[in-house]
């Protein structure tokens, strides 16, 4: 499966521009039998200079890359968590989503009214968070009353543990921090898991600029310039690498965005590759061999015997699995094996 972001922010600041421009060349959904595209939905394919190499060298009859799927959100505006605009049902959509991308707007157009009148991202990010912390305050709030009640008479470590997290969490949100800000240690978040909260989901922040600034590093996310995106999105590979050589521009908005959201969501790539399928696979940082396995086959992590593995970069350096093998290159890898980013493995299982 590949994971989702949900691109939400004030009207009129660019996010349906972006969400056209980042969608622009989706998958072939014939490869991806998961996909389900609606009109909201869009799917593409993370670019991956390892994997373009390794198929390369390999020879190989299909590239097949990871994907990630953003999904537009319109219709969070002030006043939303309280039905305004289209309300809950965006709230709703961004429940379903792995994290979310805020666009705020820096750009200064006269030709593009501002919905509050005035750019300005502070006050803009602090609408958006404002709406999505006091959804989370309703839902808190219901789950407190019920625990409250569940505790009547009751001596229940369990819920004595809930109670006093929640209320800490209550304050925090009440002085307008977000869930993924606050500190929470492994065990907090296991409790909460299940109240799907939106402000604990990682939360990126894209600053749509103008083309002047489309360079800037802002501290707290990345700054895209939705206009040129959606200008390279209608070029080909070769005029869009030469028109962003004339912008001066360093990378893609949508490159910054993959890696702004590999880091969030604690994700790598870990690779396979043979004549038949070169193909990229992301799994959560930490994740262990079999797990890895499993990502491929349900039958490989059951099964599993060991992994196969060599940095992708050392078995180009080789030219090949032969001459990695003769010089040693290739590990054998067992079930505590955790697998780093750019691993290309084989794995070894039992039927
Ligand atoms: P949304 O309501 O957030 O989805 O905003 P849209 O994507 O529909 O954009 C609103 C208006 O702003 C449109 O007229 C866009 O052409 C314009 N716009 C979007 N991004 C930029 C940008 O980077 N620079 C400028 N100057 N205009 C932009």
């Amino acid at each position: 499966m590949s994971f989702s972001i949900g691109i939400v922010g004030l009207p009129n600041v660019g996010k349906s521009t972006l969400f056209k421009a980042l969608t622009k060349k989706q998958v072939d959904a014939s490869n991806y039998p998961f996909c389900t595209i609606e009109p909201n939905v869009g799917v593409v394919a993370v670019p991956d200079e390892r994997l373009d190499k390794l198929s390369k060298l390999n020879n190989s009859e299909k590239t097949i890359s990871t994907t990630i799927e953003f999904v537009d959100i319109a219709g969070l505006v002030k006043g939303a968590s309280k039905g305004e605009g289209l309300g809950n049902k965006f709230l709703a959509n961004i429940r379903e989503v792995d994290a979310i991308l805020q666009v705020v707007r820096r750009f200064n157009d006269p030709n593009v009214v501002h919905v509050h009148g005035i750019v300005n991202p502070v006050s803009d990010r602090e609408v958006i968070n404002m709406e999505l912390i006091l959804a989370d305050l309703e839902v808190l709030n219901k789950s407190l009353e019920r625990v409250n009640s569940q505790m009547k008479g009751l001596h229940d470590k369990t819920l004595d543990k809930q109670k006093i997290l929640l209320e800490k969490i209550k304050s925090n949100l009440e002085a307008g921090k977000l869930m993924s800000e606050m500190e929470l240690e492994t065990e907090e978040k296991f409790i909460i898991k299940s109240f799907n909260f939106l402000t604990l989901k990682p939360m990126l922040y894209a600053y749509n600029v103008d083309e002047d600034e489309v360079n800037d590093h802002p501290t707290d996310g990345i700054a895209i310039c939705a206009k040129i995106e959606s200008e390279l999105a209608e070029l080909d590979e070769e005029s869009a690498k030469e028109y962003m050589k004339t912008l001066g521009m360093e990378e893609t908005g949508l490159n910054k965005l993959i890696k702004e959201s590999y880091r969030a969501l604690n994700l790598i790539t870990f690779l396979t590759s043979g004549p038949k399928e070169s193909r990229a696979w992301t799994i959560e940082c930490g994740t262990k061999a079999p797990q890895a396995a499993g990502k491929i086959h349900t039958d490989f992590e059951k099964g599993f015997i060991r992994a196969e593995v060599i940095n992708w970069q050392d078995l180009l350096d080789c030219g090949g699995e032969v001459s990695a093998k003769e010089k040693g290159l290739i590990r054998l890898e067992g079930k505590d094996y955790i697998f780093q980013d750019g691993d290309v493995t084989v794995f070894r299982f039992a039927n």
